[in-house]
């Protein structure tokens, strides 16, 4: 349990509840009454708040936007038919933010603003949250430089932030994946590992040049031969062969360890698969398909939960996985659902009550 937390509390006048419609959703683009806000002063966080979602004001030598002190995560909570409220896994997404913030000299956020701050907030707002199934709350904690100074070295101040965005059904097609080539995600020693704002700056022209090519996503490879497997997108990646499930390991630091990836992992050793977390390249995952032995491949990540892969093209190969038949991603999927849902027992101790 999370220390007490003094935060003060101004709620709004009138709720926009009532002229929204919480069924379907698009992603991150309502959000409820409510945020949370601290700041971080001459070392110390303060001025912990919830007030009503407006926007900030600031100087525009406002440090972020400068030099890219920012990062972020994102959580999901659920409501089930009963009114109960839980939120997935926060504390792992809570340390994960320390992780981000040390890797960006940002100062650590205390759990009980990110965990304790977030269970107030949500409370708050309790009605936003879509009892739907398929529906679900967003959580996007995150924090910034606030120095009003151009200076190239650490802000000495920061903002602490999280705002909540109810969502609807996130149908993900299957997709069709481009291997990376030319462009690199992440290197040792860079910041891959982090959940920093810069990390998808970087890699929207990758996504934008494989979208012209018909294609949805990037599967990343490392960057120095552009052969080792890393990520596809902004999800973790997985490849089932039979009863073993390959995933990249998180050795280099150039993979971002999601909570989704940890689940799934979990989950399908439950369910008696393999798990191999391991180095892989793509010459090495086209002679498993060459020999039929490469039965799916899917992305994992909180928004999508499990996203299905149909295409998967290496210059000029390209790998075709039966979605239709997925066997191993559907019952992975399921399982999640009913499990972040509550309607199977938490034997993981997964869900944060509100
Ligand atoms: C957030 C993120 C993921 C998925 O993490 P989850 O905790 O499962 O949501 C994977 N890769 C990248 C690059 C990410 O930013």
């Amino acid at each position: 349990m999370a220390a007490a937390l003094d935060v003060k509390i101004e709620k709004v006048q009138h709720s926009r509840l009532a002229n929204t419609t919480l069924e379907n959703i698009p992603f991150g683009r309502v959000f409820t009454d409510h945020m949370l806000e601290a700041d971080y002063i001459d070392g110390a966080w303060t001025n912990v708040v919830i007030r009503p979602y407006q926007p900030l004001q600031f100087d525009p030598s406002l440090a972020a936007l400068h030099y890219g002190q920012s990062i972020f995560e994102g959580v999901k909570a659920y409501k089930n038919e009963a009114g109960e409220v839980n939120i997935f896994r926060p504390q792992d997404n809570f340390r994960r933010f320390n992780i981000s913030a040390a890797r960006m000299c940002m100062p650590a956020v205390p759990e009980n603003i990110f965990l304790e701050g977030m269970r107030q907030l949500i409370d708050i707002d309790r009605d936003w949250i879509p009892a739907l199934a398929d529906h679900s709350l967003y959580i996007r904690p995150f924090m910034f430089a606030t120095d009003p100074v151009i200076g190239v070295k650490p802000s000495d101040s920061y903002k602490f932030m999280i705002l909540l965005s109810p969502t609807g059904p996130y149908y993900s097609a299957p997709m069709k994946i481009y291997v990376e080539e030319t462009y690199t995600r992440a290197a040792p020693g860079g910041v891959g590992f982090a959940k920093n704002a810069g990390n998808y700056g970087g890699s929207m022209l990758a996504t934008q040049k494989a979208k012209e090519a018909g294609y949805d996503q990037v599967l990343w490879t490392d960057a120095f031969e552009h052969k080792y497997l890393q990520e596809v997108g902004t999800m973790n990646v997985f490849f089932v062969m039979g009863n073993k499930v390959v995933t990249p390991e998180l050795t280099e630091g150039t993979i971002l360890e999601g909570v989704t990836r940890d689940s799934a992992i979990t989950v399908l050793k439950e369910m008696g698969m393999e798990v191999q977390e391991v180095k892989i390249s793509i010459d090495e995952l086209i002679a498993f398909q060459k020999q039929g032995q490469l039965n799916e491949v899917f992305g994992t990540g909180t928004a999508a939960t499990i996203s299905k892969i149909k295409e998967l093209r290496y210059k000029d190969y390209s790998m075709h996985f039966d979605t239709d038949h997925a066997g191993v991603a559907n019952e992975l999927k399921n399982r999640l659902t009913a499990i972040r849902h509550g309607e199977t027992t938490d034997t993981h101790h997964w869900l944060f009550k509100v």
